[in-house]
């Protein structure tokens, strides 16, 4: 068996806890065996964040800018008990806000569907991919509690050139002194942000061949959210609506409301591109609907389409990891973490033009599939999902991947003779 040379480097972050155990058996048995890559190595695990003052977290997301695709361990974004459990320097900031500094763009989160694992919501039958505005508005917003023993005045909205030529004041609400105080809230966004969010949402539409949705509330916030549905509207009729109706794919802005509605009722197949606070909300009721954790990826790309970094939408499964040190066996789902392996180099091998990498991305997302839907092999999460509590209706975490990885060599060598 000889190995499919891969063009150009990936770019590896390792993480944390359960996930770094997958992650290891994951390279070693379902990727290394198989291709010749170069792998741009970067530790983010927290006890080396630590060590080099967390400057490789940035390193990693600048590699990652400068060869184009990543593929990304879950990493514990460290509170109070964790800067005591590690005697962390700092409390450092979460590695996936580091890189989406550097990086920009969108976060697309995709459930991988198994067709026997029935979903929350049985009618979903295609995956429903979440794009989430990942800047501004309630996350970068300036809020006030106005207070209830001085509560006669005015909040006002004010915008001021640093030129001092244009001033624009706007006022939100009298309060009468009869209301005992209340609540304040300033937010923003920028055209340029909304511009990229637009672009990358109907570059990866167009890419996955999907239709696109946008919502907005734009009934209600007639100028902030007037100013993404109209953004994204002259978008599609100046740049995309050729590209889209040649694919037979279609562009259309909605109300949240009615979309999340329709949504529901839906067979799924569609791409939706959501404000930072609805794309919140709405990709943790896309996880639930579709079933388990373990089954969601989630993709970065920047507003140029060239930056890609790709990984599971869980975390370290902390839960499983505590099993782990006490000598205990574990049967974590490690789906969601192979998909991460394998989309990274599915887009590795479009970018380079190498038809066989590509081939054997998909390979290895058809045998990780095929492993649960044809070998009926899973682990617990997905056994319960079938009502199935006996011990011998799931196997072990490496009793999995090895399940996965027979398969995958069984399906290479007929494919790569
Ligand atoms: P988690 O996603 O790791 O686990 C939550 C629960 O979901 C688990 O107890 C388990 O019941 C289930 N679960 C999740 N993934 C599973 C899998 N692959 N197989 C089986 N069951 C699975 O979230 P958490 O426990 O809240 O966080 C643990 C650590 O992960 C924290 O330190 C947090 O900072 C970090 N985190 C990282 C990321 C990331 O890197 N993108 C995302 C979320 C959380």
């Amino acid at each position: 068996m000889s190995l499919i040379k891969v063009k150009n480097p990936i770019v590896e972050m390792d993480g944390d806890e359960q996930t770094r155990i997958i992650w290891r058996l994951i390279k070693d048995k379902l990727i290394l065996p198989f291709l010749d890559v170069n792998l741009k190595y970067y530790d983010l695990g927290i006890e080396y964040r630590d060590k080099t003052n967390d400057k490789v977290s940035k390193e990693s997301a600048e590699a990652t800018l400068k060869y184009g695709v990543a593929v990304k361990c879950a990493t514990i974004t460290p509170d109070e008990a964790r800067v005591q459990e590690f005697k962390l320097k700092k409390m450092w900031e979460s590695p996936n806000g580091t890189i989406r500094n550097v990086i920009g763009g969108t976060v697309f989160r995709e459930p991988i569907i198994i067709p026997k694992i029935p979903r929350l919501v049985p009618g979903w039958e295609k995956p429903i991919i979440i794009g989430r505005h990942a800047y501004g508005d309630q996350y970068k917003a300036a809020d006030m509690v106005i207070p209830e023993d001085n509560n006669k005045g005015i909040v006002k909205l004010v915008y001021t050139s640093d030129d001092g030529k244009t001033n624009i004041e706007l006022p939100v609400h009298q309060f009468d002194g009869n209301d005992d105080g209340g609540i304040a809230l300033g937010m923003f966004n920028t055209t340029r942000s909304i511009k990229g969010f637009a672009h990358s949402s109907f570059e990866f539409a167009l890419e996955k061949g999907l239709p696109l949705y946008s919502t907005t509330k734009n009934t209600i916030l007639k100028k902030y959210d007037g100013q993404y549905k109209d953004i994204f509207n002259d978008m599609y009729e100046k740049d995309y609506k050729d590209k889209f109706e040649a694919k037979g794919i279609w562009y259309e802005h909605r109300l949240i409301d009615d979309m999340v509605a329709q949504m529901l009722k839906s067979k799924g197949g569609f791409v939706i591109a959501m404000k930072n606070y609805d794309g919140d909300v709405q990709s943790d009721v896309v996880a639930q609907g579709f079933g388990s954790l373990g089954l969601m990826s989630s993709i970065l790309i920047s507003d140029d389409g060239k930056t890609f970094e790709s990984e599971a939408a869980h975390g370290t499964v902390t839960r499983h990891y505590r099993q782990h040190q006490q000598g205990k066996e574990t049967s974590t789902n490690s789906i969601a973490s192979i998909f991460a392996w394998s989309k990274g180099i599915i887009q590795r091998g479009k970018i380079d033009g190498t038809a066989d990498v590509v081939q054997f991305g998909e390979l290895l997302e058809s045998a990780t599939i095929d492993t649960v839907q044809i070998d009926d092999v899973m682990t617990k999460d997905l056994a319960l999902i079938l009502g199935k509590t006996e011990r011998s209706s799931y196997v072990t975490t490496e009793e999995f991947i090895e399940a996965v990885a027979k398969r995958l060599t069984t399906c290479f060598n007929k494919k790569f003779p």
